[in-house]
């Protein structure tokens, strides 16, 4: 049996529908819907939609946990329970690796080397929170003459709606459900509706692992039914939303309702400023990487390159033969480098903007076109000589497209870095250290990294300002992210 049979195998045999207080639910008043495969234009499977009787349920579960089993039990336990759903994470990362390449489009690799290992590390790491969080003793000056003993103690938020985006649910469910049951909350995850069963997966495991009924509840569903009636249901205490600055928006309305607590992941246009000092050939691998990883479809590409005149013509070559070496495809052939996107109005939202790049003046140096094939595939394409005002500069795109701008000196870099409506993350190319920290200081993004990307790493904070949303996930500042802090005061 080919990969791709294993694959659309376990995709049939999933429990496709939601996973409520502990149980798988077959029955809804709501219209079940296909999920494509981005290869193949073919259903893979049909799934059971949520409706708002199973939508109150869940929330009303996760409220039950809380005043139950999971809400008298010990940081510690907490903590095993997560490192057992790690473990099992691990022995089925095959089978989460083949479904999310199948349901995403993204090449085999992706998944096993990047999405995978990185929800797995997330578990691993919260799993070591959960009996470590801790309050403060504060001194103060008294009450009425008399003192105090006063503290600070860190409780769960409550119930947590986590909504998350289809370019890579595993790893970014991780994200949101890891900290939350850590901090001893309760979680509703609404996965996207064009890829949602590895989170079907998640909830198998949850079971599995041995969570009370209603700690982790997965209600699969579209975004206008199921997820609307999960942002403004009055049970939820917080919301963390992954996804577009438009429908951002539309959470964080839901959420004043009540003044929920939010924290919004909503995308960027980030940066990637290539200084004359770069050490180009790794810059050039690192850069197109960064902008064409995932097919493009990552919140944090970096799809704003600014190069240094003095580099410009030699470096936009570079990219160019990269752009050219991508090898579209099957995510299960061997060799590919870049799988389809998402679903049709993906593809045609990117040809659209590559369209409009033509239009406003830019030059095409790498792809331009779709290829000529089935399934929701765009051609890596590089735009050179453009200008950080054009449409193509401005608004994130979600695909394989990358702006190189040149730029004169430090900070013309930085004004051109800085003019933008996103603030997610940028990476700077020098071998100047004190240019590096100096800039990285400067530059408008919630994570810089120099001569590299990022890595994906749980214990790192991530986030962004501007557009690309509030709040920060992981790291500790996810973790308290999940709590509400309380201040005791015994007067002695
Ligand atoms: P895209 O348009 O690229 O699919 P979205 O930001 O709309 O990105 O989707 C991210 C997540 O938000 C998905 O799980 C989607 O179902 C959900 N979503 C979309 N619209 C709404 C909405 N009105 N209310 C709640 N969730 C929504």
């Amino acid at each position: 049996m080919s990969q791709r049979s294993v694959a659309e195998a376990l995709a049939r045999k999933l429990p496709a529908m939601p996973f409520v207080a502990g149980h798988w639910q077959s029955h809804s008043s709501a219209q079940p819907f296909d999920v494509v495969d981005p290869v193949t234009e073919q259903t893979l499977t049909a799934v059971v939609e949520a409706d708002a009787a199973m939508v109150d349920r869940a929330v009303e579960s996760g409220h039950d946990a809380l005043d139950g089993e999971w809400g008298r039990m010990d940081g510690a336990t907490r903590g095993e329970l997560l490192h057992t759903f790690a473990r099992l994470l691990e022995e089925r990362a095959e089978d989460f690796a083949n479904v999310e390449s199948l349901d995403v489009g993204k090449p085999g690799f992706e998944p096993r080397v990047i999405d995978l290992p990185q929800a797995v590390a997330t578990f691993r790491h919260y799993a070591g929170w959960a009996d470590k969080l801790t309050g403060q003793t504060i001194p103060t000056s008294g009450y009425m003459g008399r003192s105090t003993l006063s503290y600070t103690v860190r409780q769960p938020i409550g119930v947590v709606a986590a909504i998350t985006p289809w370019n890579s649910p595993t790893m970014i469910g991780a994200w949101k459900i890891a900290p939350a049951l850590a901090a001893g909350c309760a979680v509703v995850l609404k996965p996207p509706e064009d890829a949602p069963l590895t989170s079907l997966m998640l909830a198998e495991l949850a079971e599995q692992a041995g969570f009370p009924a209603g700690v982790l509840n997965v209600l699969p569903g579209r975004g206008v039914t199921t997820g609307n009636l999960l942002i403004n249901h009055a049970g939820v205490d917080k919301i963390s939303f992954t996804g577009s600055p438009e429908t951002g928006q539309i959470v964080a309305t839901a959420a004043a309702k009540g003044f929920r607590p939010t924290t919004l992941e909503l995308g960027g246009k980030s940066p990637q400023i290539v200084f004359a000092d770069a050490g180009l050939t790794a810059a050039a691998d690192g850069v197109a990487a960064g902008v064409f990883a995932n097919q493009g479809e990552v919140c944090a590409a970096g799809s704003r390159i600014l190069v240094a005149r003095d580099i410009y013509d030699d470096f936009v070559d570079l990219l160019a033969e990269r752009a050219a070496k991508v090898v579209l495809g099957d995510p299960f052939d061997e060799g590919t480098t870049m799988g389809a996107l998402i679903n049709a109005r993906q593809r045609d939202r990117v040809a659209h903007y590559v369209e409009r790049g033509r239009e406003e003046g830019a030059r095409v140096v790498a792809g331009g076109s779709r290829p000529d094939r089935a399934g929701f595939f765009v051609e890596p394409t590089l735009f050179a000589d453009a200008s950080n005002t054009m449409t193509i500069a401005r608004e994130e795109i979600f695909g394989p497209v990358g702006t190189i701008i040149p730029f004169d000196d430090d900070e013309q870099a930085i004004a051109i870095a800085n003019d933008s409506d996103y603030a997610l993350a940028a990476t700077l190319w020098t071998t100047d250290l004190s240019r590096a920290h100096t800039l990285a200081r400067r530059v408008d993004a919630g994570a810089v990294a120099v001569n590299g990307w990022s890595p994906l790493d749980p214990r790192l904070p991530w986030g962004g300002w501007k557009l690309s949303g509030h709040g920060r996930e992981l790291g500790l500042a996810g973790l308290e992210a999940d709590t509400e802090l309380k201040t005791i005061t015994i007067v002695l």
